[in-house]
């Protein structure tokens, strides 16, 4: 139990959480239940923990009312893919449960997992179960706990980033919850649970209501900041010096959700807030972690993320709790420097000399379509790969790693004859881009974000070619609603989905992901959207300074007043 809550005033999910027996619910009967293609209501919380929530077809769910049908109920699963690294095997595994089960398609996430959609009630056991058997899981890819630990993927970057990856994960190992629930449900019920045993192991980190919201870790490795580390709960920025590890720099209480009309909630960037040696760093995380269990707040989850705990309980606080429970105190920050929030696409040699290609991947989408086959063509690429990796960015592309002298020829080869090579010729705009999923599938939205965005881009890039700068990098994120997945409040150019057809536009982030942008006009049409920029971009063009970005020059030229990231987002 929290240490600062009147247990009667707590959110119904707390108490759905303390009933759980550590998340197990009554999911298996649940599942059983012919009558409806959706879990029972206090199930459809506990699903999160086990990396998935329930979703409908919303284009069919007039129709099917009409006919007295429920909503097409089918749930998305996400695969915890911790620092973002896959094998091929993996990535085959995925490929054909996607086909399988799902929709035919693989979309990867802004926080490096996969996604599968359109999973029917009656194959979410075997396709959990197949994900575990290729050694990922979906154990607290979703639910109010620590989350998929990300990293920066780009290894051909830095010396230390095999030993960055191994602490991502430690941390993501140390924080995982511990109880049986979802191998007993998933994986193999008799394995797992003995005949007497009838409640399962404690949660020696979390106890029995796990944290008040959704804790999410990242590490970068500067120049890069590809993971956006100042939007997570905890952001850990590798510091290195003459190619060894020291350690990390510590950031806290990121996160980019809010909601519209309620000004109490806020999109917030982390504060540094000191130095950890490597080994101390799971105890870090850990206490951290435990910080915001005990002091969250657990009567209102639209104000239960840290980021609110820090605001309300005074970050000298926290940085005390934090030190109190450490029994000592955190070292001070030490000196780093992020260039970009974004990815380097192209083949690049790595430090262990093997080779690394990035390649765009629309709204994260991996399909086929008419002009190319991205979906079939990574899938031989992994077929043929022998010692390689798939790298998942935090920007919704992928990285085909540890690449041989002698496969790269074969790996090239194959890009070009299933057309990816012809889809890399986007625009430096396109390849700047985040989309979250949004409609139809995502049912918090109020608009089009991934199926949409591309479109927009191109007439965004025709004004940037009208006005001579076509290949000028500007950071563009879209999201359905508020809710940040696709931590649009760190776009140079930001859309949030008011409503069908109407964005905020916000403008004025920084290219390397340490300012918001903030909010510029409001519930825009395509039209409107694109008359408010042409006058932007044509003054950007004349007057920009040397490699001065778009998000820099609008805050320059004082057209927004930046946000210093924290409760002032919504009076800047
Ligand atoms: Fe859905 Fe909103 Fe997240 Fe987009 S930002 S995926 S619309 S919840």
């Amino acid at each position: 139990m929290s240490l600062n809550q009147d247990k009667s005033k707590l959110s119904e999910v707390e108490h759905i959480k303390e009933k759980s027996k550590f998340l197990e619910g009554t999911i298996q009967d649940s599942l059983k239940d012919e009558v409806t293609g959706n879990l029972y209501a206090q199930d459809q919380h506990l699903i999160k923990f086990h990396g998935s929530y329930v979703q409908s077809d919303r284009e069919l769910d007039k129709e099917r009312k009409g006919q007295k049908l429920e909503p097409l109920y089918s749930f998305m699963i996400r695969v915890r893919v911790p620092g973002g690294v896959a094998t091929p095997e993996q990535w085959i595994v995925i490929d054909d449960l996607a086909t399988k089960y799902g929709m035919p398609t693989i979309k990867l996430t802004t926080r490096q997992a996969f996604e599968l959609h359109n999973i029917y009630k009656h194959n979410l056991k075997q396709t959990i179960k197949e994900i575990n058997a290729s050694l990922l899981d979906s154990i607290a890819a979703c639910g109010d706990v620590n989350r998929n630990v990300m990293n920066t993927v780009n290894p051909h970057t830095s010396a230390v980033h095999d030993a960055v990856q191994e602490a991502a994960r430690m941390v993501s190992e140390h924080l995982t919850p511990r109880t049986t629930a979802y191998y007993k449900i998933w994986v193999n019920e008799e394995q797992v649970v003995g005949p007497n045993e009838e409640a399962p192991i404690d949660e020696p980190i979390y106890g029995k209501t796990y944290l008040p919201r959704k804790f999410k870790i990242t590490f970068a490795i500067p120049p890069y900041n590809d993971t956006d580390v100042f939007a997570h709960d905890v952001g850990l920025i590798a510091i290195e010096e003459k190619g060894r590890l020291l350690g990390f720099n510590i950031s806290v209480g990121g996160g980019m959700g809010m909601t519209f009309g309620d000004e109490t909630t806020y999109p917030r960037l982390g504060n540094v807030i000191g130095f950890t040696p490597t080994e101390q760093l799971t105890d870090v995380c850990e206490k951290l972690v435990t910080i915001q269990r005990d002091y969250g707040n657990r009567e209102n989850r639209k104000l239960s993320r840290f980021k609110y705990t820090i605001d309300r309980m005074g970050l000298d606080f926290i940085k005390n709790e934090l030190n109190t429970r450490l029994g000592y105190d955190l070292a001070p920050a030490l000196p780093f420097k992020f260039t970009t929030n974004g990815d380097s696409f192209g083949w690049i040699k790595g430090v262990n000399n093997k080779w690394y290609n990035t390649l765009y991947i629309e709204g994260g989408r991996v399909k086929d379509n008419e002009q190319f086959q991205l979906r079939k063509g990574l899938r031989a690429i992994a077929e043929m790969l022998v010692g390689g990796d798939f790298r998942l960015t935090g920007n919704q592309n992928v990285v085909i790693g540890n690449v041989s002298e002698e496969q790269k020829p074969k790996v090239e080869a194959l890009l070009e004859q299933f057309g990816i090579n012809a889809h890399q010729k986007v625009s430096s705009l396109h390849q700047h881009s985040i989309a979250c999923v949004a409609l139809n599938l995502c049912p918090l939205a109020n608009s089009e974000a991934e199926r949409y965005l591309p479109s927009l881009i191109s007439k965004i890039h025709s004004i940037l070619e009208k006005y001579g700068i076509g290949n000028e990098p500007i950071t563009i994120r879209m999201t359905g609603c508020p809710n940040g997945c696709g931590r649009p409040y760190l776009g140079e150019i930001g859309f949030v989905g008011r409503a069908p057809g109407k964005y905020n536009l916000y403008l004025g982030a920084s290219f390397n992901g340490d300012r918001l942008n903030v909010l510029y006009k409001e519930a825009l049409s395509e039209e409107e959207i694109l008359v408010t920029l042409d006058p932007l971009i044509k003054d950007f063009a004349s007057q920009k300074s040397n490699n001065e970005h778009f998000g820099d020059y609008i805050v320059r030229k004082g057209l927004i007043q930046h946000s210093h990231s924290k409760s002032d987002f919504h009076l800047s």
